[in-house]
């Protein structure tokens, strides 16, 4: 991963299949949000009313470095294979 990117894709291999069974996918932007930011001003209370009412359907998930990326997609990714019986490889490109 290019320490860079605004966009990160963790994923959960089964490794006697090689069939993908989960992934997450880290964003560190929103068009919706830099629309509104370049329209009403991103300091602004408009923006911050508007914001209210988009939160919950924002695409940015990661607001940290693009680097710790990967760790916040294995913490998102660990949570439901975190059981006994499970042996967890990762591996990031
Ligand atoms: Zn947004």
């Amino acid at each position: 991963m290019d320490y860079s990117s605004l966009f990160g894709v963790g994923v959960v291999v089964d490794i006697l299949t090689g069939y993908v069974v989960d992934f997450e996918i880290m964003c560190k932007v929103c068009r919706f949000c830099s629309n509104a930011a370049n329209q009403l001003g991103k300091e602004s209370a408009e923006f911050n009313i508007w914001y209210e009412g988009h939160r919950n359907e924002c695409d940015i998930n990661h607001t940290g470095s693009s680097g710790s990326m990967e760790l916040k997609a294995s913490e998102v990714l660990w949570k439901p294979f975190h059981f006994v019986g499970v042996q967890i490889y990762y591996c990031f490109i």
